[in-house]
């Protein structure tokens, strides 16, 4: 297979108008599966979570969970859908091993949420609404595992594996209508449409999220037309893009790669495409199915989705404070600009924040440490801030011995290491290391002095009442206390001893 030819970014935007749609599979975090009463945690041991119906045992009978319908129905309208007062699930068919049943029972023309809108905020401050078409109740599959091959593709493997115990957890679909018009944005305009997606559904508290673990994983559908041509192109679709960055790089790499077909005088194919994280490129799967190959029916086992009015408006009411609303309320009450909100956002540490606020400590403190120190120790770690092993508590008891003179900051960044290190509680470290600011006159005046016989010359500037020189000796008496000594008190006594 020849390598494709990409054309440079700026010509395509130039040349071409991306046309996107973002297909989001989200996993519920219900207790059981979506037909059955198996558990759904994460990470058991393979085959233990399965039972005659979701491994499509013959005369095995679904029974929907009440619980993933009532998220399906507030994602729903979170998302600005009406919903569907009366819809069916219908067999999607199609054969593949991770699948039992030979069917995933899905939603097809009857979705229970159509038409509703998310509006995205962008780097720069402005909105993109992006467009909802529908968002559809349906069940995950099992896992494969392909043992042998270099790559853990089928491809090459010696034999595969199978792990059912997905296979029936309660998925919902999310489909946006095509989004058009972004232009040179649209990597941008797909991460942040995820990223608002995500917050939205972790604010509702239906699903973990959790894009590395594959409990939210997105398509990302692209075709470029020509220029202001208004002719829709053929579309390829990246299937299960599972980060945010991942999702702005497939959809930049589309661009240049079909820019280079349609440079080409060739035709872009309609097909599924994979993504691989090292190169951020993408790769042709299967010849994507079209809707008549699934043949898809409505499915005779389970009766049909009616929720009554009543309940959809007591749901309505359940909704929580939008993730943007809400951090406007926050940024207000915090009194930070709109970059300063976006830094903390971007860096993944709002929340965290605020935890540590709760926890007692002010809000500018709070901030700082997890904008700067913690930040860096997350990225050299190579994890999410909240990776980190330190809790918004044990923060907010370092912050609290700073105001109280216990500690100075360089102290603290040391308590906070040790926390870090695993070394236990704040007070723990502080106590192991042996950290407490040193207050005691008596042991201050004994370093002050020896600073001062140590650096006569700086001596006799202070006394001749160039106090700025003081410095100097405020540094070498911190030196030689390894920073433990109050600052500002050493400074007075440096004073105090030269007049
Ligand atoms: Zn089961």
């Amino acid at each position: 297979m020849t390598a494709p030819t990409l054309v440079p970014y700026d010509e395509v935007v130039e040349r071409f108008d991306p046309v996107l749609g973002l297909e989001v599979h989200v996993e519920l975090n219900t207790q059981t599966k979506m037909f059955c009463g198996c558990p759904t945690t994460f990470g058991a041991e393979p085959n233990t979570q399965v039972c005659p119906v979701c491994l499509g045992l013959p005369g095995a009978l679904p029974v929907v969970n009440r619980k993933a319908v009532e998220s399906a129905i507030r994602i729903g309208l979170a998302l600005n859908c009406t919903i569907t007062p009366w819809g069916r699930f219908a067999r999607k068919n199609y054969f593949y091993p991770d699948m039992p049943k030979n069917f995933q029972t899905s939603q097809y023309d009857e979705p229970i949420a159509v038409d509703g809108y998310l509006d995205v905020p962008l780097d720069d401050g402005s909105v993109v609404r992006v467009e909802i078409e529908r968002a559809h109740m349906e069940e995950d599959t099992g896992k494969s595992l392909h043992v042998g091959g270099s790559t853990g593709r089928i491809h090459g493997a010696e034999y595969s594996l199978l792990d059912y115990n997905r296979a029936g957890v309660p998925l919902i679909e999310i489909v946006t209508k095509m989004i058009p018009g972004t232009r040179e944005r649209a990597p941008e305009v797909a991460r942040a449409y995820v990223t608002a997606l995500r917050d939205l559904l972790r604010a509702l508290g239906v699903s973990d999220v959790r894009m590395d673990q594959g409990s939210m994983r997105c398509d990302v559908n692209l075709s470029l037309s020509p220029r202001d041509s208004g002719v829709l192109g053929t579309r390829s679709e990246t299937k299960n893009v599972n980060s945010l960055r991942s999702v702005e790089r497939a959809v930049r790499y589309e661009m240049t790669r079909q820019a280079g077909v349609l440079l080409a005088g060739e035709r872009v194919v309609q097909e599924t495409r994979h993504f691989d994280e090292s190169t951020g490129s993408t790769s042709p799967g299967r010849t994507k199915e079209t809707a008549e190959d699934y043949r898809y029916f409505p499915e005779p086992d389970l009766v049909p989705i009616a929720p009554p009015a009543e309940w959809v408006e007591e749901l309505r009411a359940t909704l929580p404070e939008l993730p943007w609303e809400h951090r406007r309320r926050i940024q207000a009450e915090w009194g930070i600009s709109d970059a300063e909100m976006r830094d903390l956002v971007n860096a993944g540490v709002l929340e965290l924040i605020e935890a540590t606020v709760a926890a007692g400590a002010p809000a500018g403190e709070a901030r700082s440490w997890w904008v700067s120190y913690l930040t860096q120790q997350a990225n050299t770690r190579g994890v999410e801030p909240t990776g980190l092993p330190i809790t918004p508590a044990q923060l907010a008891r370092v912050i609290a011995l700073v105001a109280s003179g216990e500690l100075n900051n360089k102290l603290a960044r040391q308590v906070v290491d040790g926390v870090l290190a695993g070394e236990g509680e704040p007070d723990e470290v502080v106590a192991a290391r042996g950290l407490a600011v040193v207050s005691d006159d008596s042991a201050l005046i004994a370093a002050v002095d020896e600073a001062l016989a140590a650096q006569p010359d700086v001596a006799e500037k202070i006394r001749g009442g160039k106090v700025a020189a003081a410095g100097a000796i405020v540094g070498a008496v911190m030196k030689a206390t390894k920073g433990q000594a109050d600052a500002k008190r050493v400074r007075e006594l440096v004073i105090e001893r030269c007049s």
